[in-house]
């Protein structure tokens, strides 16, 4: 392992491969360019020889568990291995391996929010992770990713009693939650497979608002046609305004999430339409970045603990992937503990944690403000207890009245937070009330959307409008008569409360 060899080997290492590089960019303005195999490559690079790294790194489908010699290329149309299980991307980790840590560190931090395309985007400033053999001019990005790592300073010393709490703001992007990441990486895999000429008509998911609002974005800047199925009346305006100002065929269904999913499903198998959901693996890859981006905001060093809401379980075992890959790499020297929080009325993982994951069993999601999450059959289950199981994880969940509270709290320290990083915010308050987070562990709330796509609800909070919550933290405002006396009588008897 890489991670295991000392930090001589690693320097000698360092200056072989720069040299290699440095001959490699000669070699190829001169025009000789390799044309060597994924074989052939990993001996020059061994050797020095100019590297052609297109070639040198791959990545493949294979199924998720079981069967190690099935496997497909990216270029498939294929969403479950042969056996109906989930399948996931898998890469050449030893021609990865074939640079050191330091390379790879130095190599991402360069790219940090430069303009080269497609290399500003978080996720393909991490391309060699992430699809490999994509050509650039293939990939459709809005320089998603390099989302701020923000210090909750405030909020983690007053409320929390914490002195190294941070929240990733994944939500301030492009269409305002962190699917963009996985959306980037699937649309590009589409749009050069339509390039090859593979009969796809158009991209298509089920949603609860945010994977078809970042579906149709990214589906419209490449021009490819997107079909949404949502449903009906349990989306928030602005995840509903999203597909259908970006143009795509928005279904608007009279069932949950769940049936949406089982309609597309039978759809996809039907006609030409490429399914986009997280069963789809490609998405995934997308998504991971966001925990190698982490590690990199820290200076490559691991958070003790990281909060994640869950719904579909895609995520969790997104984010345990790309922490995983950094330490495989020996970019970083051990993995987080990982936590999902759930909503208590979309609570399967939480319930089949409780039982020390005897037997999972789906429910029936009731509504919730964390529309994002309120899923009763997660497609990524077995991904989900994978990476717990594999990082000590934990489960909690959060009630209406605690999500909300806990957003509401934190937003008066000057967030503006989902009702879903609500639900994180409150699995981590519990977590610290039964000890299990200590006042200095390094903890990560992954904050998952923006706060204006769920401004319905959090009105209603702060207007005390919401049935069955006290909406302790309700900020309302004052309505005032045009009159100096009035608006000072107002001003003294709050200023002096
Ligand atoms: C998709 C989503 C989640 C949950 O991710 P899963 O992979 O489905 O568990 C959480 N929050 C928001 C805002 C989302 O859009």
């Amino acid at each position: 392992m890489l991670s295991q060899r000392n930090a001589v080997t690693q320097t000698k290492v360092v200056q072989r491969t720069r040299a290699a590089e440095g001959r490699a960019g000669r070699s190829a303005r001169a025009g000789v360019r390799a044309n060597a195999d994924a074989d052939l490559g990993k001996a020059a690079a061994r050797e020095n020889k100019p590297l052609e790294k297109a070639n040198l790194f791959s990545a493949k489908f294979t199924p998720f568990a079981g069967d190690a010699s099935e496997e497909y290329s990216l270029d498939e149309v294929i969403y479950r291995s042969k056996s109906g299980g989930l399948l996931d991307v898998t890469h050449d980790m030893e021609a990865l391996a074939i640079y050191p840590p330091e390379y790879w560190k130095a190599l991402f931090d360069e790219r940090v929010g430069k303009t080269t395309w497609p290399y500003g985007s978080g996720v393909w400033s991490k391309k060699e992770w992430v699809l490999p053999g994509i050509a650039d001019e293939d990939i459709v990005s809005m320089f998603e990713g390099n989302s701020n790592l923000f210090w909750a300073e405030r909020y983690g010393r007053e409320y929390l009693g914490m002195s190294d709490l941070w929240v990733k703001q994944c939500g301030n992007s492009h269409t305002g939650s962190f699917k963009d990441l996985g959306m980037t990486a699937l649309v590009s895999q589409v749009n050069r497979m339509r390039k090859m000429g593979k009969p796809l008509s158009a991209v298509g998911c089920a949603s609860t608002g945010d994977t078809s609002a970042a579906l149709s974005a990214y589906a419209a800047a490449a021009g490819i046609p997107s079909i949404v199925f949502l449903p009906a009346d349990k989306i928030s305006v602005a995840q509903l305004v999203q597909p259908i100002a970006n143009g795509a065929l928005v279904l608007s269904i009279d069932t949950d999430f769940d049936g949406c999913m089982r309609l597309i499903r039978e759809v996809t198998a039907e006609l030409p339409i490429y399914l986009a959901n997280s069963l789809n693996s490609l998405r995934l890859e997308g998504q991971k970045t966001a925990a190698i981006e982490i590690c990199q905001q820290f200076n490559w060093e691991v958070p003790d603990y990281v909060i994640i809401p869950g719904g579909n379980l895609g995520n969790v075992y997104a984010f345990f992937k790309g922490f995983k890959m950094c330490k495989d790499l020996g970019l970083v020297d051990r993995l987080p503990r990982m936590v999902v929080a759930q909503a208590a009325n979309a609570n399967p993982l939480y319930r089949a944690y409780k039982k020390g994951w005897d037997k999972f069993e789906a429910v029936k999601a009731e509504p919730t403000f964390a529309s994002a999450i309120q899923i009763g059959d997660p497609v990524s289950i077995d991904r989900a207890i994978y990476a717990l199981t594999e990082t000590n994880g934990i489960v909690e969940e959060a009630t209406e009245e605690e999500m909300m509270d806990a957003a509401a709290e934190a937003d008066l320290t000057g967030m503006f937070n989902c009702p879903h990083t609500g639900v994180a915010l409150a699995a981590l308050k519990k977590l610290r009330e039964q000890q299990v987070i200590a006042p200095s562990d390094r903890t990560v709330v992954i904050s998952t959307a923006h706060g204006l796509k769920f401004t319905h609800s959090k009105v209603a909070y702060h207007e005390k409008r919401l049935e069955g919550l006290e909406s302790r933290y309700a900020n309302p405002p004052v309505v005032v008569k045009d009159d100096f006396s009035a608006v000072m009588d107002v001003l003294s008897t709050r200023l002096n409360k």
